[in-house]
């Protein structure tokens, strides 16, 4: 990923999307106004951090990104597979729907995502003019919501798997993700010998690679373009948030996408 720091906020973006289509970042925790366990661009509205902040930041965040924080569509990311289609921002009198996938074909909608260590998966698909997020925990993940996704687009959009390009962004590596037996098992049972790639024995503990199992997802739903971001959340705490590492008390950072106008 490319890292970029402009007006104080540093972003990452992915080397293989053409930005003369689309606009996208994933914003680091640098350059906002949070503090102490939050410190600094937290997005995370439901983690304890001063609502104050937690506004100033997203206006922050628009203006970086150079689009109107009005032209937002987000969602109650809840670890599940649901996949939401939006042509319009999320109005302020509207509640967050609950979903961890969304799309649009509109480019006046800026879709945003909240991530401490789940994965973020990027989509564009510059056929049909189709942009979106998806949310990808351990949860999400043992559901293939990347599948789910591709599925999801096809229908409703016609977009061709080979002709999506997917970007794997920051979260937490496969050395840093230790799971237990009962997740173990239950990847087992949901993917059989498959998850003995993606699950590996490293001192005594079970853990999980999400950046493997995602692409691995993502290859079986036809997808040929996939960049990964090499980016781990647990071991870069001074740009990233990481609940896992942080013990649950820390912030969210922002992905962001849109189509280019
Ligand atoms: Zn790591």
């Amino acid at each position: 990923m490319l890292r970029r720091e402009t007006q104080g906020l540093v972003s990452y973006h992915f080397n293989s999307f053409d930005e003369k289509l689309i606009k996208h970042a994933v914003y680091t925790r640098l350059g906002g106004e949070s503090e102490g366990a939050y410190r600094w661009l937290n997005l995370g509205g439901t983690n304890g951090d001063k609502p104050e902040h937690v506004y100033q930041n997203h206006l922050k965040l628009f203006s970086n990104f150079g689009r109107p924080f009005e032209s937002r569509y987000d969602v109650w990311q809840v670890h599940g597979d649901t996949i939401r289609f939006t042509e319009s921002p999320r109005p302020e009198s509207q509640k967050h729907q609950p979903a961890d996938g969304i799309f649009t074909q509109n480019p006046e909608v800026t879709l945003i995502m909240r991530f401490a260590d789940c994965v973020p998966l990027f989509f564009h698909d510059p056929v049909e003019k189709v942009v979106g997020l998806v949310h990808a925990g351990w949860q999400g993940t043992l559901l293939q919501i990347g599948s789910v996704a591709v599925k999801a687009i096809a229908e409703h959009y016609g977009s061709k798997a080979e002709n999506l390009k997917v970007g794997i962004g920051p979260s937490i590596c496969g050395k840093c993700y230790q799971i237990g037996e009962e997740v173990r098992q239950k990847f087992l049972r949901s993917w059989g010998e498959a998850a003995e790639t993606f699950i590996h024995k490293l001192d005594g503990n079970y853990s999980l690679d999400l950046w493997l199992a995602n692409e691995w997802v993502l290859r079986n739903a036809g997808v040929q373009q996939i960049e990964q971001s090499h980016i781990c959340t647990a071991e870069n705490l001074h740009e990233w948030y990481s609940y896992r590492k942080e013990k649950g008390l820390t912030g969210r950072f922002a992905a962001l996408i849109a189509l280019a106008k």
